[in-house]
């Protein structure tokens, strides 16, 4: 069985775990930060007429499942690392 780049990448999975559990950032995940995604600039509306700033943003190729109330699984298509953010509190 052959893949494409991009198809085998789907297949990998690097698990970080909970991002609430970590004591520090991983080194995989500052990297995906960095270096997966692609920059845009997009125009920041701050609620008055004519207030508004270029701002650059990036977004991440990065797929979620929801794992449950304010449970995500994230998987990013570009790295391979999962991880998951539990927002409940
Ligand atoms: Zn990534």
């Amino acid at each position: 069985m052959s893949l494409k780049a991009n198809e085998f990448v789907s297949f990998t999975r690097i698990d970080l775990g909970t991002a609430n559990g970590w004591q520090e950032t991983p080194e995989l995940f500052l990297k995906h930060n960095e270096n997966c995604g692609t920059e845009q600039v997009t125009t920041i509306f701050h609620g008055a007429p004519g207030d508004s700033t270029q701002e650059v943003v990036r977004s991440y190729p990065v797929t979620r499942k929801n794992l449950g109330r304010c449970h995500n699984e994230y998987h990013c298509k570009e790295c391979g690392i999962v991880y998951r953010v539990d927002s409940s509190g």
